[in-house]
């Protein structure tokens, strides 16, 4: 099985600058998605029938670079936070310590999941 994956980049470039999602009803400026039901969906670029909204409209290379890198930058910062493990990766508050649940560890006093690994000693009283 070979499956495709597409590159940041492309992500970008290939979603109109309204969509939102199909679990919403609408896109960001309104229009409905319901009325593409078997029509094919404009909103990305890929599927070739963004002519079906006058509405759709796709983000320049400037616009599709700058997003890939504020998203690259963002990468960078989370894992940063969570090798240097002072602060919570998800809050930001000092983690004061660690405790499993499961597969995953979790900060303290927050509670927040900060990723899966295991670690010294399990939190008692959760
Ligand atoms: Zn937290």
């Amino acid at each position: 099985m070979v499956v495709e994956h597409k590159s940041l980049y492309e992500q970008f470039a290939d979603k109109c600058r309204h969509f939102n999602g199909i679990m919403n009803d609408r896109c960001n400026v309104g229009v409905p998605y319901d009325q593409f039901r078997g029509s094919g969906l404009p909103c990305l670029k890929s599927l070739g029938c963004s002519h079906l909204c006058p509405s759709a409209s796709f983000f320049s290379h400037e616009e599709v670079a700058e997003k890939e890198r504020e998203t690259n930058e963002q990468v960078r910062a989370f894992i940063a936070e969570m090798t240097e493990g002072k602060t919570c990766v998800i809050c930001h508050a000092p983690i004061e310590g660690r405790y499993q649940v499961g597969r995953c560890v979790y900060a303290e006093p927050c509670g927040h999941r900060q990723y899966q690994g295991k670690v010294e000693y399990e939190k008692k009283g959760r």
